[in-house]
């Protein structure tokens, strides 16, 4: 069981700026995300857009704000559960809450901000028959841990930046050669990875199929071999270890909608007169995910309120406690040892 302060379900740029917050008032924070990466949407859909609207940046990369807000929650070292979804939530009768994930780990926490973003971003699965049956075992949707498939047989499917990304990086790093498998003979992805698959691929680093798709998966115990439909029509059985077919994350708001909070316009209704918390005490929402009169879809706001929220959240943690602001400048960042 993993024990915090506060419990943020999302580790996009709200949920990272909350972790802040809450450090300068000594508040320990945990985070869990569906997705094996934080950032939320500006890791996902737009790391390389760059964002104009940022007290203090005229201009900053999305990719580049979620390093520099992964390094200013730094010192109040934040625990990470990436890669799995929060399904459950269950009030105990200390007035805690327990938060399980669809991989059954469980986290407790007096407090929960939820910064959910859109939801939680699930992978877009392929239309193959039986393919749940090889889920985790051979098939997989995201790369959590690119160690653990070095030197094995890895076939990816897909042609946006996040399939084309992690070609490269296999094929610079793994022995065998990898696979890339591609509906069309354009690709999505920026222009410089491209270049670089045709590079590695004329060096014999990529198997590189265009015009093709992975049609079905063979295997008894786990997947043994794939089957593509190759661009002249044929069919072709290739053995794999790992076939990731990665295209793309769509967000859900998903399990959250069942927690008895109250939801408008597939968003959590939120008491923005003073802290953000919803219907249930204890639970805040703040991002994307909230809704109140006025609301507006930026990561500025989703500071803003982050901010509000963990004034509240350690007047619950501590309740016979006074806290008074200080402001940075005065203090400096005292981080936790
Ligand atoms: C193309 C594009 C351009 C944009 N440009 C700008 C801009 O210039 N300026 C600006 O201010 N805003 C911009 N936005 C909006 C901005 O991206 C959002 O306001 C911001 O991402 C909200 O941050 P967030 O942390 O609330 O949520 P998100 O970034 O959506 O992150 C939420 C995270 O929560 C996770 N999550 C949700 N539910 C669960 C669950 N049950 N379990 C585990 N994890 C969960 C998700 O996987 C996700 O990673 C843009 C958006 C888009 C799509």
């Amino acid at each position: 069981m993993i024990k915090t302060d506060i419990l943020i379900i999302g580790a996009g740029p709200v949920g990272l700026f909350t972790v802040f917050e809450a450090g300068l008032m000594k508040l320990k924070c945990h985070l869990i995300d569906a997705i094996s990466k934080a950032g939320g949407q500006l890791t996902e859909i737009y790391p390389k857009k760059p964002i104009y609207d940022i007290p203090g940046f005229p201009k900053i990369l999305a990719g580049d704000l979620v390093d520099r807000l992964m390094e200013q929650s730094a010192p109040f070292k934040p625990g990470f559960t990436l890669g799995e979804r929060a399904e459950s939530i269950k009030k105990q009768n200390d007035g805690s809450f327990i938060v399980t994930t669809n991989e059954g780990t469980r986290h407790k926490a007096p407090v929960i901000i939820i910064a959910g973003g859109l939801g939680s971003f699930e992978p877009r699965k392929p239309k193959i028959l039986n393919i749940e049956v090889f889920e985790k075992k051979g098939v997989e949707y995201m790369v959590k841990d690119p160690n653990i498939f070095i030197d094995k047989k890895v076939f990816i499917s897909g042609g946006g930046d996040s399939a084309l990304d992690w070609c490269i990086y296999f094929a610079e790093k793994n022995k065998k050669k990898v696979g890339l498998v591609h509906r069309s003979e354009s690709f999505r992805a920026h222009k410089d990875s491209v270049e670089k698959i045709y590079h590695l691929h004329e060096e014999g680093k990529i198997e590189l199929y265009t015009n093709a798709e992975v049609i079905k998966l063979n295997g008894i115990n786990g997947l043994d071999s794939i089957e593509i439909r190759t661009n002249n029509n044929e069919n072709k059985i290739i053995k794999v270890d790992t076939w990731f077919p990665l295209f793309g994350l769509s967000p859900k708001l998903g399990p959250i909608a069942d927690w008895g909070l109250e939801i408008e316009k597939n968003a959590i209704k939120v008491d923005n007169t003073i802290d953000y918390q919803t219907n249930i005490p204890g639970i805040f929402a703040v991002g994307d995910v909230n809704t109140y009169l006025g609301k507006l879809k930026l990561i500025l706001c989703g500071f803003h309120e982050a901010t509000l929220a963990v004034q509240s959240a350690y007047k619950i943690i501590n309740p016979d406690k006074r806290y008074t602001l200080k402001y940075t400048t005065v203090q400096g960042i005292q981080g936790f040892d």
